[in-house]
């Protein structure tokens, strides 16, 4: 196998034989953007091995050594932020804008990482206590080895580095499946880990179609981190469960913003349009739902609607946002849409007329039954749906029913901590929204359909670790029950003490 300039594996094979490829596609203009490699199984593989060739002396480095790497690329990614952003442009057709501030997230991300691997993972000292006490004991998060990252399309940079540049951190090496729509952007990332490292070849890039994800699943790596759909994460779940290799699900979401009777209106209205029509609605923690305490819904809609009445799609740079970067999610879009006004729904911005491929306009939808579509699946459009709740108890239960749990938000001046405590998902941001995704210190996941395990923070260090306990023997006890040798009182001397400190 060789590695190409751009990062990706080829074969001796592939290069000697047929080549198969695929192209990358503007889905502003259909113009092929790149041409990529199909990986097939045994190209999957040879990648992995490489990879694990190259992590043992890359777990050598130790911290230290791992974080000057890091830091090297960060700061090739920093300078050549805008030829990265202008590619994720053209393979996602998002604003340049969008694509910049999805950068701006992964520096902020890779800098923590690598900032933070040593605190969180090194070796710490554990209490032994009182019957061990001759002990002393220990934890590391030792590396897994290697890391299959598979990621989807719509934030392709952002997404996926929230595994890789954690799992890089914690001392793997890595192997990306990227989106079959962006796989110039998986392969831009691998190839500037390349050029920043030389010397370690950890963080290879494999491209092709969902049966390139499926032999990543195979090819006996250590764990597999998963960001897509929740029917694929399934796919993949049972793919690994045959080999016993661990996952971590980052799926779909349906997520919810709660408005509070004492919320500030304005901030909440701007919250609400943003997340839910920014990057064209194609955002897992993106606003899908709404619930507007009864006493404010008037208000609160009338800034809404004036707000995203006011936004227009497009492939120009000034656009609000882009098209429906996967064709065929436009289908989905529609029928939701269909589907909510067929079944009494109002649309108070837009309506049927505003899907336009590959486009989709703003479309804020109220009054939509609880068990349409367009509430209880995830549609992944400029489309909102606001409903009027009596109060904002009504709004939690309303918000906590759903197979989901990824992000949430609640707008409250006096009780924001305690409503958002009371919502059933892995993150939620208070007054401001998809803040949380910001905070590099905070774990990334979610609950239920939405998928498990945590990407980002100590958490997403720790996942892409194994805990490595260790008690050491540092004088022997008078009294010793594990051996063959011990007197026939001990164990009725420890029972004794046990009654004596833990029985009461
Ligand atoms: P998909 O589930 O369609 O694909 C995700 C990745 O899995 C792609 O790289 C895909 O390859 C690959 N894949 C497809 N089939 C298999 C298989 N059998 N085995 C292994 N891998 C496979 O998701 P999308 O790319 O459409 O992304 C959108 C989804 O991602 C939304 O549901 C969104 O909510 C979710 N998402 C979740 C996030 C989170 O952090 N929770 C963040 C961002 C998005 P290919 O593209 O070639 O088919």
């Amino acid at each position: 196998m060789t590695q190409t300039a751009n990062g990706s594996v080829e074969s001796a094979t592939e290069a000697a034989a047929e080549i198969e490829t695929f192209e990358s596609i503007d889905p502003r203009t259909g113009e092929v953007v790149g041409r990529h490699l199909i990986h097939d199984a045994a190209a999957v593989e040879a990648a992995v091995r490489e990879a694990r060739q190259a992590q043992a002396s890359w777990a050598d480095l130790g911290f230290t050594g791992r974080k000057r790497r890091l830091d090297a690329w960060r700061k090739l990614l920093v300078r050549r932020l805008d030829e990265l952003a202008t590619l994720i442009c053209a393979e996602t057709g998002k604003p340049l804008d969008d694509a910049r501030l999805e950068l701006v997230l992964v520096v902020d991300h890779l800098h923590w990482a690598a900032a933070n691997a040593e605190k969180v993972l090194r070796r710490r000292k554990v209490p032994s206590g009182l019957l061990m006490a001759n002990h002393q004991s220990s934890v590391e998060y030792v590396p897994l080895g290697v890391v299959g990252v598979i990621g989807p399309w719509n934030y392709p940079a952002f997404t996926p580095m929230g595994s890789i540049a954690y799992a890089l951190a914690a001392g793997n090496a890595v192997v990306f499946k990227p989106s079959e729509l962006t796989p110039g952007v998986g392969e831009w990332l691998a190839s500037s880990f390349a050029e920043a490292v030389p010397e370690h070849p950890v963080f290879k890039v494999v491209t092709g179609f969902g049966e390139t994800g499926a032999a990543l699943c195979k090819a006996g790596v250590d764990k597999v981190a998963f960001t897509g759909s929740t029917a694929t994460a399934k796919r993949v779940m049972a793919t690994c469960a045959e080999s016993l290799t661990p996952v971590l699900l980052e799926c779909g979401g349906k997520d919810a913003l709660v408005v509070d009777s004492d919320a500030d209106l304005t901030a909440a209205a701007e919250a609400a349009v943003w997340g839910a029509m920014a990057n064209a609605g194609q955002t897992c923690i993106g606003v899908e739902r709404v619930y507007v305490v009864d006493s404010v819904a008037d208000e609160f809609l009338k800034r809404v609607t004036d707000l995203a009445g006011k936004l227009r799609p497009g492939g120009e740079p000034q656009a609000a946002f882009g098209p429906i970067t996967m064709a065929s999610q436009v289908d989905i879009i529609r029928n939701h849409l269909e589907d909510a006004l067929e079944q009494g729904g109002k649309a108070l911005v837009g309506g049927r007329h505003s899907v336009r491929p590959p486009f989709v306009e703003p479309v804020v939808l109220t009054d939509v039954p609880e068990d349409s579509p367009a509430v209880t699946e995830e549609t992944f459009g400029p489309t909102i749906v606001v409903q009027r709740v009596s109060d904002v108890d009504e709004a939690i239960a309303r918000a906590n029913n759903t197979c989901y749990g990824l992000g949430g938000t609640v707008f409250s001046r006096s009780r924001g901590m305690e409503l958002a405590r009371r919502l059933r998902t892995g993150m939620v941001a208070v007054n401001s929204v998809i803040a949380f995704a910001a905070v590099p210190a905070l774990p990334f996941g979610g609950v239920g359909d939405s998928g498990f395990g945590r990407i980002h923070g100590a958490e997403g260090l720790r996942e892409f670790a194994r805990p490595q306990a260790i008690a050491r023997a540092r004088f022997s006890l008078p009294i010793n029950p594990m051996t063959f040798t011990r007197s026939r009182g001990t164990v009725r001397t420890l029972v004794r003490m046990v009654r004596l400190l833990r029985g009461r």
